[in-house]
């Protein structure tokens, strides 16, 4: 049975324009601050009980807000949607995020793979900022106030919440994507939009760790590997390998499978690929070497007398030696120049291509961010408004873009909050909110 509609009472009448922004997150703080500053009367309804509680785990709490690349290496890391991101990185990209960072006392600065940071290596200090801007340009934030759904037929109507209806014909969806849902981002988004008759591009985990089926693994556990290179197979049913792609950097070896920056960012096109066969990994552990040269280093080493355990270290990490042993099935105590060539080529093929079968990705609890969301195709990019319904707009990780790790998708919903906040706030409406009665 339906609900009686509660009474609705007003709050506010506003010469200016009122908008509703639905997720605190790091797009729905921005873009609150930004329709702020642009003369609107802003709302900003979190969930949780907290803002932005993504952005404060991000980058393992240090939040790599984003990088130095230029645009269109930017671009080109969110893949074949990238360019939907063109529009907003013209209008607010990362040098305007630092300068407004720096003008919120958070100063920033540049680390491997131009990623930047926060100085203080504190992701708190990022979101603290952002809050107390927001809260200074006159937002209201009502926390512990989930939005059910979106009013709308043509034009925006308002949003329903746990606590009633609030009007306003401006409403900005950041509600995040489905990962890591204890931060708040369960998909509400994803549901609120399809109803008002949005396609969902199916969403997915991406930027996740890798399942393998290989047990020795579980003995590596904690073990990074840094300056090596992975690359990705799938190996179709008429038996065809093809080769999905290639990354050079830091991995690690976890109690399941693999983890780390390069893995991470190969998950991506797992992802795409998972279930259309068998995926596999070939790690180089000696990428800067070709094959004759490893061949040549070893056919040198190999004069000496030395134990092959005793030799190792010279070659791998300390926690890789008894598995080596055991893949290469030379005996421990063999003296190094008795090993044979087709031992050595063995060796050889261990060392540059150390296969894994990945039999799974780790679940959506466990991934950086959502692949799919609201289709690009659907969405203004000059402004993120909705082209079906007028007054819509969409911020962040609910859009279908994701990116590899290094600052990007932090990037991308700042830049996309800034311009949706910007639009909300001067399409020309005046609004007014009003709220129903939660007595
Ligand atoms: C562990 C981890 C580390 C990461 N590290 C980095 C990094 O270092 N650099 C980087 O660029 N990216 C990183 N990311 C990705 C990045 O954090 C996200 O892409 C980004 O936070 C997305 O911002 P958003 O505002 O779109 O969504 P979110 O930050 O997820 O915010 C969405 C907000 O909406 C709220 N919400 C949801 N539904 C409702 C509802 N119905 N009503 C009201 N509120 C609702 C949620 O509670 C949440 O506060 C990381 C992600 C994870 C999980």
């Amino acid at each position: 049975m339906n609900q009686p509609e509660p009474e609705t009472q007003y709050i506010e009448n506003t010469p200016r324009r009122a908008v509703i922004v639905v997720g605190a997150g790091a797009g729905g703080l921005m873009a609150a601050g930004r329709a702020a500053e642009s003369g609107a009367r802003v709302i900003l309804l979190e969930r949780g009980p907290q803002t932005a509680r993504k952005l404060r785990i991000a980058g393992k709490g240090r939040a790599n807000v984003t990088n130095t690349a230029d645009k269109n290496e930017f671009i080109a890391a969110f893949g074949e949607n990238g360019k939907f991101l063109y529009g907003a990185f013209s209008r607010f990209f990362k040098d305007d995020l630092r300068d407004l960072l720096r003008r919120l006392g958070v100063e920033t600065k540049v680390e491997r793979g131009g990623r930047v940071f926060p100085v203080s290596d504190d992701a708190d200090d990022v979101a603290n900022a952002l809050e107390r801007w927001v809260r200074s340009l006159g937002v209201e934030i009502l926390l512990n106030s989930r939005v059910k759904s979106i009013e709308a037929n043509e034009t925006v109507k308002g949003v329903r919440t746990d606590r009633g209806l609030i009007s306003s014909d401006a409403v900005i969806l950041a509600t995040g994507g489905i990962t890591y849902p204890k931060t708040g981002s369960t998909g509400d988004g994803y549901r609120m939009a399809a109803e008002l008759g949005h396609h969902i591009v199916e969403p997915r985990p991406s930027l996740t760790a890798m399942v393998c089926q290989e047990l020795w693994v579980r003995e590596l556990q904690g073990l990074s590997l840094k300056n090596v290179e992975a690359r990705l197979y799938l190996t179709d049913e008429s038996g065809k390998k093809k080769a999905i792609g290639k990354q050079f950097g830091e991995m690690l070896f976890t109690h399941f499978g693999v983890s780390g920056p390069i893995i991470l960012t190969l998950s991506r096109k797992a992802v795409d690929v998972f279930g259309k066969g068998k995926i596999e990994l070939e790690i180089n552990l000696k990428p800067a070497l070709s094959e004759e040269q490893l061949h040549a280093r070893l056919i040198r080493d190999f004069t000496s007398t030395k134990h092959f355990k005793n030799y190792l270290p010279d070659l791998l990490p300390r926690a890789m030696i008894p598995i080596f042993i055991k893949l290469t099935g030379i005996p421990e105590h063999l003296p190094v120049n008795n090993i044979t060539a087709e031992k050595r080529k063995r060796m050889v093929e261990l060392l540059r291509n150390l296969r894994l079968t990945v039999t799974g990705l780790r679940p959506p609890d466990e991934a950086i961010v959502t692949a799919g969301g609201v289709d690009i195709k659907e969405i203004n990019p000059k402004t993120m408004e909705s082209r079906l319904v007028k007054g819509l707009y969409f911020v962040g990780e609910v859009i279908d873009i994701d990116a590899t790790t290094g600052g990007y998708n932090l990037q991308a919903a700042f830049s996309t909050g800034w311009v949706a906040g910007e639009s909300a706030a001067e399409c020309g409406m005046k609004g007014k909110f009003r709220v129903a009665s939660d007595e």
